[in-house]
């Protein structure tokens, strides 16, 4: 059995905030993503490298086994259609909430309501849960934009301070679901490489309920 273990991540929030809670099981990477263009980071412990991947590519690196584990946030893991990866813990950072949010100044809205997002199933999911139906526009950022050129009536995004909402003149109408990053954890790894996953997961859960 090998014993290097991969660790899928994407750089910027969830790196930089994951980086003290890695420091704590001492694995620390030997580049900073943001410097190097390299994609694979050594770290100062031999087996355990670091896989730099877009945030939405985190549970596909795992699922396939490329990555023997990752960290992503929940709305990325809400929105994946995989066959499965195990979640065994909530990190805890990179908080934030997802979000219904509609235009200060509500408009009207004659048939369909329609709804801007670039989380379409977690959209679908939760008006088909209300019994609603509605038009989703798939979109792959600045949502905010929409309503206010008047392509959707409402958004559901991402929400940490609320000041882009507010920028573009759109207040939350509800909370669709809290946000953190998870550890995930490939099926087989688990199993084939418990024996180095199992202590990680022990004293990553230890480190997160101390902070
Ligand atoms: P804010 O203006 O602080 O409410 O941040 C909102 C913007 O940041 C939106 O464009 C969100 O998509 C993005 N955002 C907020 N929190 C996160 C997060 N945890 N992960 C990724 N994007 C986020």
């Amino acid at each position: 059995m090998s014993d290097n273990i991969t660790i899928a991540i994407s750089k910027g929030r969830i790196f930089n905030e994951a980086l003290p809670l890695l420091a704590a099981l001492n694995i620390r990477p030997k580049m900073d993503p943001d410097v190097t263009r390299k994609l694979i980071l050594a770290t100062n412990q031999r087996n355990i490298k670091l896989i730099i991947v877009r945030a939405t590519d985190v549970p596909t690196y795992v699922e396939y086994g490329a990555a023997d584990m990752g960290i992503a946030g929940k709305d990325v893991l809400m929105e994946y259609t995989g066959n499965g990866v195990y979640e065994p813990l909530d990190l805890q950072i990179a908080r934030c909430k997802m979000v219904l949010a509609a235009p200060k100044e509500s408009k009207k809205v004659n048939g369909r309501l329609r709804v801007a997002t670039k989380y379409v199933n977690t959209t679908r999911n939760y008006f088909a849960d209300l019994g609603r139906q509605v038009e989703i526009i798939k979109l792959y950022g600045s949502m905010e934009l929409a309503p206010v050129l008047g392509l959707a009536d409402q958004i559901v995004d991402l929400v940490d301070t609320g000041n882009t909402l507010k920028a573009n003149g759109l207040v939350p109408v509800a909370t669709i679901a809290e946000i953190s990053s998870r550890l995930i954890v490939n099926k087989a790894a688990m199993k084939m490489k418990h024996e180095l996953i199992k202590p990680m997961l022990r004293e990553l859960a230890a480190v997160v309920n101390r902070s």
